[in-house]
């Protein structure tokens, strides 16, 4: 693309009070080269007029320096085949000054701080606008748009029907031999409207009748998934007879000490004759995207021993009780025991919810409906029924039949065909010992995909992708935000599988991970990229020639996009990928980038920074801020006129994890004073939009501290830090503070070589 440039700075807003603008004009128009126009509210009719009259004239590389570029997006958007760029001079500039401490008196450079930061900004943006292509999407040869539902539940068969609603076909799978899942043994469901205390019959049947008619849903019952190949848009679905072998079946994990005895011959290969993972079966099913909806098991109860199950027949699970209330098998005299109590008596079981504290107010409901003179226990540690199940709770107290008390739960005892239960600190502050006929446990709901086989994968990261084993096998890319979305892209989740839910909840999930589905698919078909950088048209691209095959893109991509080929060398699955640049973070021979971002933009943004010599007051600290949380906060942080170093020079980036060492190390070179990286949380509750870039990019800053100390810097010059968007008023103190440390060690010795 030829391109023609010209920059406009806003003076609105509070910027041309704050900052020489005619000076800022001066360094774009002397030093980059650019026209350079002024306007007072740059957004506004006249102001996009001005800019838009010049695009008329031949202007495609509008670089714009004023608000943040999370704002008036609209207003400063000039079509796909424009490139624009922002300085963000509003509130990483004027809105962030420092003010003077109570008493003190401003600092006589307050104003030339200011406008050295606002055309360090406005030169960053006229690279960017320099370096800056127009993406090509990425278009697949051949696209389906078939959705495969994997799991007849609730779950699934919503899913199905809603996505053949929108018109598109479905190949509905069921391990059993018949629809209807777990919820074909349900008697009733909850109240689902007002005035929310009566129990309902269950959907399910005619759930099931509905999905059977739908001349776009073919289901395919007995049957389970053999293997998936391929990238949203194009996959390849090989089925295979629910409990069979296949030859597509994924290849067992084998630990290094099992491959040893595998090579000396003294153990069989368990792979032996199975494809690798890039095989393609031709006979494969095309597929568009996955909805899965495996559901759950009932967690194990019989570790707490106190409790009987599995010793004493007249315990059971809430599951088995309700078969049994279905086959119309409800004893008189019925203990619900909700927390396992013992020891640790306000402990939950595991994989505890809201579900089973509503399931027990059913099931209660069973024992006084089903026997005159009907008696139920529900003893809990915690009752939660949100929104407006506290209403059916309500009533269940109110019910002569059932009773409800806190309390602990220390032995259950056989006692003729029944069982003795003993509560201690329940809410009456006695030992309480109820004769029952039955005890049930209520077993909390294990999501299926810890079954490792039940999706199949046939990708290079292995066939599931719970690689970070977080959220105890919940199926999740990231809980808050993207709920529906796993780690591999085109495969959403929905029901049991993804959290604990109720019937309702599960009916309103499933419609959700059909329409994401289905975005999925139009997104490929569109070559854009799905969430978190929806509507982004780039991807990353390789310059093989220089690829040394060291595999770290592809161990590092958190969503399987690349696989690789039997020597290393990344075989890149566009529409897999969500455009974190982690790969491009990762690669040491920086032979990887995207037509927006890449190795030499970011590089040459940051040597676009000047750097003043020797001088203290002077020093110079690169923010990688990552754009998903903590640019957001950093703004706000503007917003609320927090004050932020005049030294620190801020750089949006991707996401954490694509944050290039080189970026860190020629930044140091280049004599900056020191980096901070500021990424979302990891760890167990991480909030990274990307899983786990902000975790790789703590990584590998500890590996860098390691190289800064043999070249002579401390390693202290180079800090991450882990932001929410909440954390706008920690910000300035974890920049101002990291910057008063780096104030400590004195200007960077590198500076000027
Ligand atoms: S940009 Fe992210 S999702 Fe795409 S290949 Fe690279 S690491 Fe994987
Ligand atoms: S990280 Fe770079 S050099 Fe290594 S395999 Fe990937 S593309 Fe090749």
């Amino acid at each position: 693309m030829d391109k023609k440039y010209c920059a406009y700075i806003c003076s609105g807003c509070g910027i041309g009070d704050g900052l020489d603008i005619d000076a800022l004009s001066g360094v774009v128009t002397e030093e980059m080269t650019m026209e350079c126009k002024v306007h007072e509210c740059l957004c506004g009719a006249e102001g996009r007029a001005l800019i838009q009259k010049d695009i008329d004239g031949g202007v495609n590389a509008v670089v714009i320096g004023a608000c943040s570029p999370r704002v008036m997006t609209n207003e400063f958007n000039f079509g796909a085949d424009k490139i624009t760029t922002r300085a963000n001079l509003r509130e990483q500039v004027i809105w962030s000054a420092m003010k003077p401490a109570e008493g003190e008196k401003p600092s006589p450079d307050a104003a030339a701080f200011l406008n050295e930061s606002a055309a360090d900004y406005m030169r960053m943006a006229c690279v960017r606008a320099q370096k800056t292509e127009l993406p090509d999407p990425y278009q697949l040869e051949v696209l389906t748009r078939n959705v495969l539902v994997m799991g007849g539940g609730i779950g699934g068969l919503t899913s199905a029907k809603e996505a053949a609603a929108a018109g598109y076909d479905v190949v509905l799978i069921e391990r059993e031999d018949k629809l209807g899942g777990k919820a074909l043994g349900w008697r009733q469901s909850f109240p689902s409207r007002a005035p929310w205390t009566a129990l309902e019959a269950n959907p399910v049947n005619g759930l099931i009748a509905e999905v059977e008619a739908d001349p776009r849903i073919t289901v395919k019952t007995g049957t389970e998934v053999a293997r998936i190949s391929g990238a949203p848009g194009n996959f390849g679905v090989t089925l295979k007879a629910t409990g069979t072998k296949s030859e597509w079946d994924a290849p067992a994990k084998v630990t290094v000490d099992e491959q040893d005895l595998i090579n000396k011959g003294e153990k069989e290969d368990p792979n032996d004759g199975l494809h690798p993972y890039t095989a393609l079966n031709p006979e494969a099913l095309k597929i568009g995207a996955v909805v899965l909806a495996t559901g759950w098991k009932p967690a194990d109860v019989s570790q707490f021993e106190h409790l009987g199950y599995g010793k004493i027949k007249s315990v059971v699970t809430n599951a088995e009780f309700e078969k049994l209330a279905k086959e119309g098998k409800v004893p008189a005299k019925v203990a619900f025991v909700q927390s396992p109590g013992g020891k640790e008596n306000s402990k939950d079981f595991p994989y505890s919810n809201s579900v089973l504290s509503m399931v027990a107010l059913k099931q209660a409901h069973y024992v006084v409906d089903d026997n005159e003179d009907g008696q139920a226990f529900v003893l809990y540690q915690h009752m939660r029924t949100p929104g407006s199940m506290e209403l059916f709770y309500k009533e269940t107290q109110n019910n002569d039949g059932i009773f409800l008390t806190k309390g602990a739960v220390t032995l259950v005892e056989e006692k003729g065909r029944g069982a003795s239960v003993t509560v201690e600190d329940t809410l009456f502050g006695e030992t309480l010992n109820i004769d029952v006929d039955m005890v049930v446990l209520a077993a909390g709901m294990e999501p299926m995909t810890l079954h490792e086989n039940s999706i199949n994968l046939a990708y290079r990261q292995g066939p599931t992708f719970n690689d970070l084993d977080l959220f105890d096998g919940y199926a999740d890319s990231h809980f808050i935000c993207f709920p529906y979305e796993t780690r591999r892209t085109g495969v959403y989740t929905c029901g049991g599988v993804r959290k604990a839910e109720t019937m309702e909840e599960t009916i309103d999930d499933a419609t959700g991970a059909a329409l994401k589905a289905i975005q999925c698919i139009e997104s490929a078909d569109r070559g854009v990229a799905v969430h978190p950088r929806s509507g982004d048209k780039t991807y990353p691209e390789f310059f093989m020639q220089r690829c040394t095959q060291c595999k770290r893109c592809t161990e590092e991509c958190p969503f399987g996009a690349l696989d690789d080929d039997e020597r290393g060398t990344p075989l890149p699955n566009p529409t897999r990928c969500r455009r974190c640049g982690i790969c491009m973070g990762a690669c040491p021979e920086r032979i990887i980038g995207f037509r927006d971002y890449n190795i030499d933009m970011i590089g040459s943004m940051v040597k676009a920074i000047e750097v003043p010599e020797d001088d203290a007051d002077r020093l110079r600290i690169v923010a990688f801020v990552c754009e998903n949380d903590a640019y957001p906060a950093l703004d706000m942080s503007g917003m609320r006129r927090n004050g932020i170093s005049h030294m620190v020079r801020v750089l949006p980036v991707r996401c954490l994890g694509s944050v290039n060492m080189a970026w860190i190390r020629d930044a140091l070179s280049a004599g900056m004073d020191g980096v901070i990286l500021l990424g979302c949380a990891y760890g167990d509750d991480y909030q990274c939009h990307f899983v786990k870039g902000s975790e790789i990019a703590n990584r590998r800053m500890e590996n860098i501290a390691d190289t800064l100390s043999t070249l002579g810097l401390d390693s202290e010059r180079c800090k991450t830090e882990q932001i929410a968007i909440t954390d706008y008023d920690r910000i300035p103190a974890i920049i101002n503070g990291f910057v008063d440390e780096i104030v400590e060690m004195g200007p960077n010795p590198f500076k000027g070589f």
